[in-house]
């Protein structure tokens, strides 16, 4: 494995691996693209099997952050930290305080959050290191839990899709199957059933499938029958990978748009949405109000600002619906493309000469 070659496949600016052996910490961070800001992504714990797996993971999900601030027009590029380790047994003030110090050398191209095994409360401690870090609460700028708005930016997609689709926007009596009824998905059910769509709701912890049914009445299923509902719209709001070669074939709904990251196992899983007629919802443009919320705290936090920004998801997706109909691609390419042409626009504007301060010809 050559990492140059790695980073040079999808264009990565760098990789820093950091060692602290005392804070027994081995994580990597990697800037994918600064050409629209300064880089900003999770740091996400995971008992990786080795080195190779954490870095294929952190440039992967790098990139992801780029194309998702691109998309949502914020002025941030794309990075990612992942620490190798067992968040439940090997997570350690320590740990987290090396970590935030090597955030720190960075002086600011990357700028951190919480992600998978990594929580709002152990942010506090990198935040005791480095002041390059979002959504903590004690920071006077902190915007605290994102999900309401990561919620409330997928309830607009979920209408704009609808619209795409159906022909209305109107959430009333239209059927929503909600996979994951946690932050993100109770938050969801509340908007939708304010509007009355009718929700089937599924997780693996029964307490919080109790909640969506007392609270919003859904009806609840069976994790693995959730695919199976008929409905309008399946909104995924758990795992990623969940569109794959088991699913795919069983959906019986029109639309799949909800808020979890990387719902298709493979490209190839978005053409077999596009072949059977459903249309997708790409995960990274419907669920970027969580990267609309803390890119306020950079600028300056106001609720009603990121809720308002958030609420932009709705005439994006219909943009990427209408790129995707013109081309005659998938949504997902589509979203790809939007991305990569303000990344592009950004670049060439970069390269102008400033005519200004162009040296005066001898
Ligand atoms: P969460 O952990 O609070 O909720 C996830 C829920 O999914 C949990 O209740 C869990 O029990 C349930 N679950 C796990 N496996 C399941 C299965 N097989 N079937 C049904 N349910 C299952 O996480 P969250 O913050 O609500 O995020 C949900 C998804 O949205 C994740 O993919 C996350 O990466 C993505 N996302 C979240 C935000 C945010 O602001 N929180 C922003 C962008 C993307």
């Amino acid at each position: 494995m050559d990492i140059f070659d790695l980073m040079d496949d999808e264009g990565h600016e760098q990789v820093i691996f950091c060692h602290d052996p005392r804070a027994k910490l081995k994580s990597i961070i990697a800037i994918h693209d600064t050409t629209l800001g300064p880089a900003l992504g999770g740091t996400r714990m995971w008992p990786y099997r080795n080195t190779q797996e954490a870095l294929i993971d952190v440039l992967r999900l790098s990139e992801g952050m780029t194309y998702k601030a691109s998309v949502a027009g914020l002025a941030l590029g794309g990075g990612k930290a992942v620490i190798i380790g067992d968040p439940k047994t090997e997570k350690t003030e320590e740990l987290l305080r090396a970590h935030g110090q090597f955030v720190d050398t960075l002086c600011g191209r990357y700028i951190t959050a919480e992600d998978v095994g990594i929580s709002v409360d152990d942010m506090e401690f990198v935040y005791q290191e480095t002041k390059y870090v979002t959504g903590i609460d004690s920071s006077p700028r902190g915007s605290g839990d994102p999900s309401p708005v990561t919620a409330f930016g997928c309830y607009h997609g979920i209408k704009a899709s609808c619209l795409k689709q159906l022909g209305s926007d109107d959430l009333k009596g239209v059927r929503v199957a909600v996979q994951g009824a946690g932050h993100v998905g109770y938050y969801l059910c509340q908007d939708l059933a304010a509007e009355g769509a009718i929700i089937t709701i599924t997780d693996i912890e029964p307490s919080k499938v109790e909640r969506v049914v007392n609270d919003f009445g859904a009806t609840a299923v069976e994790p693995d029958a959730i695919y199976d509902v008929e409905c309008e719209v399946f909104a995924p709001c758990a795992l990623g990978a969940i569109i794959n070669d088991r699913t795919v074939r069983r959906l019986r709904c029109r639309i799949v748009a909800g808020a979890a990251n990387n719902q298709l196992a493979e490209d190839r899983h978005g053409d077999a949405l596009d072949a059977r007629g459903i249309l997708y919802a790409p995960d990274y443009v419907i669920n970027a109000g969580g990267l609309i919320n803390v890119y306020s705290e950079i600028v300056g936090y106001d609720h009603d600002t990121s809720m308002q920004k958030a609420r932009g998801i709705y005439d994006t997706l219909l943009s990427i619906f209408e790129i995707a109909e013109e081309e005659k691609i998938p949504s997902y390419k589509a979203a790809d493309w939007l991305a990569c042409q303000r990344l592009r626009e950004a670049r060439e504007e970069s390269e102008k000469p400033d005519e200004m301060s162009a040296p005066a010809p001898v």
